[in-house]
């Protein structure tokens, strides 16, 4: 028999679990999905919910609930530009968040005008999407930026045309009695290099002006940004952020 455990060890603090306890649940199992390589997308874990795999956009609205109106083609979604913003029929909140995405190879206009899109959290909290390839701009509306209130903490973008890797851990803010409990915070790390460790967000995106927390719900869409940009994304899953308490 393996030795898998002790019951004669001291109790971790705030535990009711012994150092090395035998008794303590093994972590559930799941399955690692393939890594991206160049052309080819990655595949999701196995207990991860699907948001795109490339072949429809029947999960993906406009606001207004009509049909999403960007193209799909070769495996990925392309923005159309003025189309409109795109938003999954799936709402949630806390979560692990992966996603794919490539700036137009060819390049077009500049600053804020390069390649923009953003990944809504909850419709709400905008992660900067923009090739900042060799493109200087505000450093809070860069690749990776917490739009209007936090830089990166580095550029790590790829050049335009190939394939980069977004990897989010989003905390939802919480509110009770129409009052803010705790807010966002968010981790973010692009192409495997960190860009935000669980940041703080001061309340929903805005352009220009401060901003602050309003309640909303406890769960929302993920929403895509159009900024008239032809931004393509592939391999979108999420995992929701539970179990957390439980280990
Ligand atoms: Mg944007």
């Amino acid at each position: 028999m393996p030795n898998t455990g002790y019951n004669d060890t001291p109790y971790i603090p705030g535990s009711p679990y012994r150092v090395h306890d035998g008794d303590r649940p093994q972590p559930r199992i799941v399955t690692p999905g393939a890594p991206a390589t160049g052309d080819q997308p990655g595949t999701p874990p196995s207990d991860a919910i699907v948001l795109f795999d490339g072949k429809n956009l029947d999960g993906w609205t406009k606001h207004d609930g009509e049909p999403a109106g960007w193209k799909l083609e070769d495996g990925c979604m392309e923005v159309a530009p003025r189309s409109g913003n795109i938003r999954t029929r799936r709402e949630f909140g806390s979560c692990q968040l992966h996603l794919e995405l490539s700036e137009p190879a060819e390049i077009i206009g500049e600053s804020q005008g390069r390649g923009n899109s953003g990944i809504f959290l909850m419709t709400l909290y905008e992660i900067q999407v923009l090739d900042n390839y060799n493109n200087p701009t505000y450093a809070d509306g860069t690749m990776g930026a917490i739009y209007g209130q936090c830089p990166p903490l580095v550029n790590a973008c790829r050049k335009p045309g190939e394939w980069q890797m977004y990897d989010i851990i989003w905390e939802a803010p919480v509110f009770a009695d129409e009052k803010l409990v705790t807010p966002a915070y968010v981790t973010v790390i692009l192409n495997g290099i960190l860009l935000h460790h669980r940041r703080e967000l001061q309340g929903p995106t805005k352009h220009r002006e401060t901003t602050c927390y309003t309640p909303h719900a406890a769960e929302a869409p993920l929403e895509l940004q159009d900024h008239g940009d032809r931004v393509r994304f592939r391999n979108i899953w999420y995992r929701p952020l539970t179990g957390y308490d439980q280990v």
